[in-house]
């Protein structure tokens, strides 16, 4: 019974990951934490009582993250690098037959754009391995998509319209910093808002759409419409779909600080001559912000993400709330993350206790909507993000 795991990626979310496996040694009796940057696994293993063995791999390079799987034979890894290593890692898993698990989908560095198209593309392969591909079981993707199954199992038999609500109201004291990679955070936030009605996508400008929304626990926030991936599975897994949306909250500090950022040229991704030397701005921006994986312990305040259902039970029409509460001070508490990095590394874990113990099993690269919620609900109660429903 007792496995393997190898966590790739000693980030914000690399920490809780390893915090929450430790922490589940009767399922991960081996820890290893392998990232480009070894003492930043270091770091975290000092702060974990029981042993986690550390490594480094360049994740970009298919061949070395295949060395690093067969000196440690895993039975799952955990990719929580960065999303441009997805396709590198899940080759490599392929080519050693090893269980695959993310929690972002695959972005080519170079374009500020992201789909499944190449992961999706993997399917056979991962099935003529005999091995799962689990595809974005962070928070959102992730308990955002498995909410949704979990409506969808329990309480309609068809969905209509689904909004994601997803607001994070802590407080780091910084004027402006992201809570998880900068280059990431503000590549999702300038893209044009797209969400998915009769069939179609419609695309908006960046930031055009906003509702107020009450947010159980936090109260009412800006809440803008943005494109989210979790979206592209779900409008293909949901029949009877007529709407999804997704909405995020935004302060307006945030908001003015990032316009006059864009303005200027910083949040560009195109490489610019400096001094005789080729710099791309937003990295260059990601080098002055604060590192993410500081703010953990000067972070106040809670997250509040959930997912908003209306459709059909026994031909009447009904709605059902379901969202999780998450404090900030509590996710740094138990494993010196802030509440963003411990919404995303909680369920990644969870998804590989789940393929662990063969609650989650079969073969091929599956997105989270596509398996039982039933067990994944039930360890969320029990790892610190427990759920509500609301039902009207
Ligand atoms: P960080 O930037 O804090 O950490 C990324 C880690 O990956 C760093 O340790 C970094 O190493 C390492 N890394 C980067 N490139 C490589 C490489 N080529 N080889 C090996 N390691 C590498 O990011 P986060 O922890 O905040 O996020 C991790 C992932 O989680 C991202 O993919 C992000 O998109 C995703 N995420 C998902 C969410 C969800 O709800 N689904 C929400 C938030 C994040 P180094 O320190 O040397 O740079």
């Amino acid at each position: 019974m007792k496995k393997t795991v190898l966590i790739i990626g000693a980030g914000g979310v690399g920490r809780v990951v390893a915090h929450k496996c430790a922490q589940n040694r009767d399922v991960f009796e081996t820890i290893i934490l392998a990232s480009r940057t070894k003492s930043k696994c270091d770091l975290i293993a000092s702060e974990i009582e029981s042993e986690i063995i550390t490594d480094s791999v360049n994740a970009d390079i298919s061949d070395e993250v295949e060395i690093l799987i067969k000196k440690y034979n895993p039975n799952i890894v955990i990719n929580v690098a960065l999303p441009y290593q997805d396709l590198a890692i899940m080759n490599a898993c392929i080519n050693t037959a090893v269980h695959y698990l993310d929690t972002a989908n695959y972005e080519h560095p170079d374009t500020a754009h992201f789909e499944y198209k190449e992961q999706w593309a993997k399917d056979d392969e991962f099935k003529k391995a005999g091995i799962l591909g689990v595809l974005g079981s962070g928070f959102d993707p992730g308990v955002t998509n498995v909410f949704i199954a979990y409506a969808q199992k329990h309480y309609f038999d068809e969905i209509h319209t689904v909004d994601i609500l997803d607001c994070n109201d802590g407080d780091h004291g910084y004027p402006f910093a992201t809570n998880f990679n900068p280059e990431i955070n503000i590549r999702e936030v300038t893209a044009n808002g797209r969400y998915w009605e009769n069939g179609e996508w419609i695309v908006i400008p960046a930031l055009s759409q906003k509702i107020d929304w009450d947010y159980p626990e936090v109260g009412v926030r800006d809440s803008y419409l943005i494109y989210h991936e979790e979206m592209e599975s779900l409008v293909k897994n949901i029949p009877h779909l007529k709407r999804m949306r997704f909405f995020m909250t935004f302060s307006q500090r945030y908001l003015t600080h990032l316009k006059v950022l864009e303005n200027v040229g910083m949040t560009s991704i195109k490489p610019i001559l400096f001094e005789g030397k080729e710099i791309v701005p937003l990295q260059f921006l990601k080098a002055l912000l604060p590192d993410p994986s500081t703010l953990g312990a000067r972070t106040k305040g809670k997250t509040n993400i959930g997912v908003y259902v209306t459709g059909l039970k026994n031909g009447i029409e009904k709605t059902v709330y379901i969202y999780n509460v998450a404090q900030h001070e509590e996710a740094y508490r138990d494993t010196k993350a802030n509440g963003v990095s411990f919404t995303t590394g909680v369920p990644a874990m969870i998804g590989a206790k789940l393929v662990l113990e063969s609650k989650w099993s079969g073969s091929g690269v599956l997105n989270m909507e596509q398996f039982n919620p039933d067990p994944f609900m039930a360890e969320l109660n029990l790892r610190g993000l427990p759920w509500q429903v609301i039902e009207k």
